[in-house]
């Protein structure tokens, strides 16, 4: 086991895709990891690799997270797990079906998948990191929260969701010293387009999952609140994000604005 004062990182949705790529990076700069999925067995293949190439030690909590005993398990985990000073939000999954012609069940998995399982846990991490003061919490987004119209269904609404919740806890948490980071991949090479009945040759540009991870902890060591990976320009970033703010001391108002009242 390997010896070292880096915070332990549990990374959830590590088995494959976007997860193993932030579980090698953060095992081959030393941190202890925790190893959250459904599939044990692609779990210990890749903690196995892991352990031999970096001395690390790794722990692998099977969980469901669309199941609330099995979602408990994991929360116990970074309640309790003092050790534990980073949490990966990743797990996520797309569904098939648009809202006109819905899959409902699977439009229930995936809010509980990609929202309440995201919320619980930086929830309890969150509240765990800011009593001691110091803490990180990345949350996987995505492009098409800034864009939902490129997405049928509600995949793109839980996205959104996810980036609004990173803004409410950065607000919450951040005076508290805990840092929380939305990435927003663009389409990534991974099995999630498969998973959900599409190909990912289809879309025509897709980045390397690699690529994606490195680029996403580059904007971690700059403590970047948002990371947009591909986006080559990131002055667009900030001037959709002023418009927002701007916006702010006009909402607040204790009348109907001028072309809302009746005549
Ligand atoms: P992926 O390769 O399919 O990985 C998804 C991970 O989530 C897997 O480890 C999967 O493991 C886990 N997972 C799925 N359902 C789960 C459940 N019910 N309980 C626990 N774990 C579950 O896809 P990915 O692209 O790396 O996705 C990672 C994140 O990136 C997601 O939040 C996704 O929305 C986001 N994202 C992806 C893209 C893209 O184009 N790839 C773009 C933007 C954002 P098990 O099957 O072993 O449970």
């Amino acid at each position: 086991m390997a010896l070292t004062h880096l915070p332990t990182v549990l990374v959830t949705g590590a088995s494959s895709g976007i997860g193993a790529v932030y579980a090698d990076r953060f095992a081959r700069r030393g941190h202890n990891l925790v190893l959250v999925a459904r599939d044990k067995a692609r779990m210990e293949t890749l903690a196995t690799r892991l352990r031999a190439a970096t001395g690390v030690s790794i722990d692998i909590l099977a969980a469901d997270l669309t199941d609330i005993a099995e979602l408990g398990t994991v929360e116990k985990r970074l309640r309790e797990d003092d050790n534990i000073g980073i949490l990966i939000n990743n797990a996520g999954a797309a569904a098939p079906g648009s809202v006109k012609n819905p899959y409902l069940e699977a439009f229930a998995r995936l809010i509980r998948l990609n929202v309440t399982a995201v919320s619980r846990l930086a929830g309890v991490a969150g509240t765990r990191f800011a009593s001691r003061g110091e803490g990180a919490i990345i949350n996987i987004s995505s492009i098409v929260a800034l864009i939902p119209e490129l997405m049928l269904g509600i995949y793109g609404a839980t996205k959104s969701y996810v980036l609004t919740l990173s803004q409410s806890l950065q607000s919450e948490l951040g005076p508290n010293g805990v840092y929380v980071q939305a990435v927003l991949p663009p389409a990534t090479r991974t099995e999630i387009w498969e998973r959900s009945g599409r190909s990912v040759d289809d879309l025509g540009v897709a980045m390397n999952v690699d690529e994606l991870g490195d680029a996403a902890l580059v904007g971690f060591d700059r403590r970047e609140p948002i990371t947009i990976p591909s986006l080559p320009d990131e002055k667009q970033w900030e001037t959709f994000n002023g418009a927002r703010k701007a916006m702010l001391p006009n909402l607040p108002q204790k009348h109907a604005a001028e072309r809302y009242r009746l005549q």
